[in-house]
Order: structure tokens, then sequence, then C-alpha cells
């Protein structure tokens, strides 16, 4: 479990403020945030961002103030809200906004820290701790890419971490409140449909393919 301090003490010491961890309000970054802290002495050493899409869960809005509170950072707001042009099922997505601050946040950026675990998924199974990502021009730290979830849990319990009460009712994993339902894994997501991830970890190819899967399964009724 030092995959996690080594990993973000070199994302630290390698780019400092230039590194941007994207926040989701997830049980990972609960643990992500205390270690970056307790890395800072206090201070997170790097740039904590969330993207905001207006349709997030109320639980996930009051668990974005605790970690302000809690954890005493500032979180950097981008706006990908589209109200009028709302996500409507899996082929038509708002994902498209999403990777679009995703971009404009990395701008200026040198490193992206993320809390992708290899065992949440077949396109996460392949995760390293350290990876570049060209198209992006950033290096991808992913420090708890060997973590279980009882790992993540015993580590939120013996530190009484906060985190998102989604979690309590049967959401391992919380997107956004119109396409996320309770499922282990993260089998509530999208769930029905073959859309498996919003584009911001895939490369252009993966996210042409998802979105064709999606309307084809849309198109056969699956949706
Ligand atoms: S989680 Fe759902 S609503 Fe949120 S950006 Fe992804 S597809 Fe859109």
């Amino acid at each position: 479990m030092s995959d996690l301090s080594d990993t973000l003490q070199t994302a630290v010491s390698r780019h400092g403020e230039r590194a941007v961890l994207l926040c989701s309000f997830q049980k990972e970054e609960s643990v992500l945030v205390d270690e970056l802290l307790r890395l800072g002495h206090g201070a997170c050493p790097v740039r904590v961002v969330t993207i905001d899409t207006g349709v997030l869960f109320p639980e996930t809005l009051a668990t974005w103030k605790v970690f302000e509170e809690r954890f005493g950072i500032a979180i950097e707001v981008h706006d990908a809200a589209s109200p009028g042009d709302p996500w409507s099922g899996a082929g038509h997505c708002c994902s498209a906004a999403k990777v679009a601050a995703l971009e404009h946040v990395l701008d200026g950026a040198e490193a992206w820290i993320t809390g992708i675990r290899r065992q949440q998924g077949p396109t996460r199974a392949d995760a390293e701790l350290i990876e570049r990502e060209e198209r992006r021009g950033v290096w991808k730290y992913n420090p708890l890419a060997h973590w279980s979830e009882q790992e993540l849990w015993r580590r939120i319990h013996e530190r009484q971490l906060p985190y998102n009460p989604l979690h309590d009712q049967g959401y391992a994993s919380i997107g956004c409140a119109p396409c996320t339902e309770p499922g282990s894994g993260r089998e509530g997501r999208w769930a029905g449909t073959a859309k498996t991830e919003c584009g911001l970890h895939l490369d252009p190819a993966q996210a042409a393919q998802a979105a064709q899967a999606a309307q084809a399964a849309l198109a056969g009724g699956s949706g």
C-alpha cells in the first residue's frame, strides 16, 4: 500500500501545483485527498479540481462541502453543465461537455492524478501507477491502481475520513444522478446500456466505439 504515498510523492516532487487531482467525491478521493494533505503537512500540494455537470446527486454536493470543511481545501470548479441539452440516455450523452471541461482543466498542467483502480473494470484493468498520456501531453498518476475495495474502506474507517453517503446506499461507483444506479463495481453506471465510461479515460477511438455500442444497444431496445 506504499504505492499510494510513493506515487503521490513522485507526482508532487516532479510537478507540484502543475499536478491536478480530478475529484468526483467518491471513496477514492477521500483517501487521495487525505494522503496529499499528509504529504503537504496540512496543505494540499497539488490543485484539486471538480467538474460540475449540473446534475450531481445532492449527496455528492453535500460531500463536496464536507471535503472543503473537513480537509480545509478550496476545490476549483469547472462548469460542464448543459441545461439546454441535458443527458437523456447513453445515446445522447453529456460526456462531450465533461471531456471539454477536462481539457480546460488540464490546459497548462503537467500531470493528472486519478482515482482509477484496476479492480474497477476491464477498461481500467491495465492501469499503471504512472503512465504517459500523449494525446493530452500529461503524465497520469493512478496511485490507487492496485488497491482493492476492502483496502479503501479499511483506510477510510481507520482514519475516519469523510466519504460520500451514497456508498452506504449501495452505490459502489458514483457518477451523475441521471445515469447512476446502485450496484457493485461500476455496474450501476449507465446500467442497461453498453456505456462504461464518460470518456475522460478513453482514447478517441475507444470513445467512438463506446458511443457506437451505446447507440446500437439503444436501437436494439436494450437501453
Ligand atoms: S456521469 Fe452521466 S451525466 Fe455525468 S457526465 Fe457522465 S454521462 Fe454525463
